[in-house]
């Protein structure tokens, strides 16, 4: 269970499985995928390189459909991308033709959202990622950690109850890696919503989840998952943050 009051939405995956014909035959993808999460929680899915992280995460955000199972929204089944969800890639996906300002207001624009004044909700959500006085920069000037921190800002400017990312953080730096989780926290801290956050990154799991959902391979499926019961911030440092790490590394090599 999250530790904060929370706007988030609920989540529940029962029984998906995907299979993906390919060159060799069918692929297992997923096989018999199920797990819940509350309102708020922070849920991290761990796992090797191809245990189906990336396909569960496009089932989930339904861009992509299941073979068999189901996926719902606060009890609404996800068939389709919907506005409650904001979506975070490995790849940034900004235009280039757009400044900072532009391409986080590009989902408000394709929103359409009422009653908020646009030009100042987008001044915020700058501040809240970090990027005060770039605002008119294009992406091309910016460094990898820059650009995710707008994919993250466009991505919460709908002020969606779920935010699905996948890998975010990969792409940058370790220096870089460690001030957005810190910024990744103090959002999810401030705002209440539920974030589903994939990862092949052990550390980066224990330090920001709730929850950790353990995925192995062939076929991609849950091993297990491990509440991880220890206040923010998190120091990689303490005994109790080591020992999850250990399980949970332990649970990946089977
Ligand atoms: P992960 O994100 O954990 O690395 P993926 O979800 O990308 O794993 O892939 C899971 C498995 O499904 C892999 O064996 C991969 O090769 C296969 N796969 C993924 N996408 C496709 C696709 N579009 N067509 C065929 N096979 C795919
Ligand atoms: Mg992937």
């Amino acid at each position: 269970m999250a530790i904060n009051n929370s706007d988030g939405s609920a989540v529940e995956v029962s029984g998906i499985s995907k299979q993906y014909a390919g060159k060799q035959g069918v692929v297992q993808a997923l096989a018999d995928v199920s797990f819940g999460v509350d309102p708020g929680e922070f849920v991290c899915i761990v796992g090797p390189s191809g245990c189906g992280k990336t396909t569960l995460f496009r089932i989930l955000g339904g861009l992509e459909p299941a073979t068999r199972g189901e996926v719902t929204l606060d009890g609404s089944p996800v068939t389709a991308p919907t506005p409650n969800m904001g979506i975070v890639f490995q790849e940034y996906h900004l235009f280039p033709w757009r400044t900072v300002r532009g391409n986080i207001a590009f989902g408000i624009d394709n929103a359409a959202v009422d009653g908020v004044d646009q030009d100042e909700r987008v001044q915020h959500l700058i501040d809240l990622v970090g990027l005060a006085g770039f605002g008119d920069s294009y992406p091309k000037s910016l460094s990898g950690g820059m650009k995710q921190r707008v994919a993250l800002a466009r991505a919460l400017a709908i002020d969606p109850d779920l935010l699905l990312m996948d890998e975010p953080f990969a792409a940058v730096d370790a220096q870089t890696r460690e001030r957005l989780q810190d910024e990744l926290l103090d959002i999810w801290q401030e705002t209440g919503k539920t974030i589903l956050f994939v990862t092949h990154d052990v550390e980066e799991a224990i330090k920001l989840a709730d929850t950790v959902v353990v995925m192995g391979k062939e076929p991609g499926q849950i091993r297990e998952t491990v509440a991880i019961e220890l206040d923010h911030p998190r120091s990689r440092a303490d005994a109790a943050f080591g020992s999850y790490y250990e399980r949970v590394r332990s649970l990946i090599d089977g």
